[in-house]
């Protein structure tokens, strides 16, 4: 078993798509460890996106993820890192294979609705930004 950190950014809360993306972990038979609504301070923000600091995107994504509250969620299932990314589609919804939720609710990039950790190791590192440890339900 394996747990993954996701999270429905701003634009995903504002549209009013929580419950759809939701039900498709759920549907899946992934296991919600731990979910919240909240507002990312900078520091989380920073924390979060550190790979990316320098980049000419960078600052926009800052806006972004800050603009409005994210849905920040911890699940676990078998495989479950690379099997939410391929849930959710190429980071560019114009690339993600159809079916997939960037391809299916987003159109570009820079608001593709959804993040999900790329490894184990940034799993555990997004989720410890979000969580406390006594949130996790085991
Ligand atoms: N992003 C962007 N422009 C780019 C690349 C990325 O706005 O050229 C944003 C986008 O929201 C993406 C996030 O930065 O989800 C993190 O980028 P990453 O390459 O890690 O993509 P992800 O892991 O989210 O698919
Ligand atoms: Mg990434």
């Amino acid at each position: 078993m394996e747990r993954t950190f996701v999270a429905i950014k701003p634009d995903g809360v504002k549209r009013g798509l929580v419950g759809e993306i939701l039900q498709i972990f759920e549907k899946r038979a992934y296991r919600i460890v731990a979910l919240k609504i909240l507002n990312v301070t900078d520091e989380q923000a920073q924390k979060h996106y550190e790979e990316h600091i320098g980049k000419p995107f960078y600052p926009g994504l800052i806006d972004y993820i800050t603009s409005g509250p994210i849905v920040a969620m911890v699940l676990e299932g078998e495989n479950i890192v690379n099997e939410a990314r391929r849930i959710m589609g190429s980071t560019d919804p114009n690339k993600a294979e159809i079916g997939t939720i960037r391809a299916t609710y987003a159109q570009i990039m820079q608001r593709n609705i959804i993040h999900g950790s790329d490894s184990v190791e940034s799993a555990k590192r997004e989720m410890s930004i979000y969580f406390d440890e006594s949130e996790l339900c085991e």
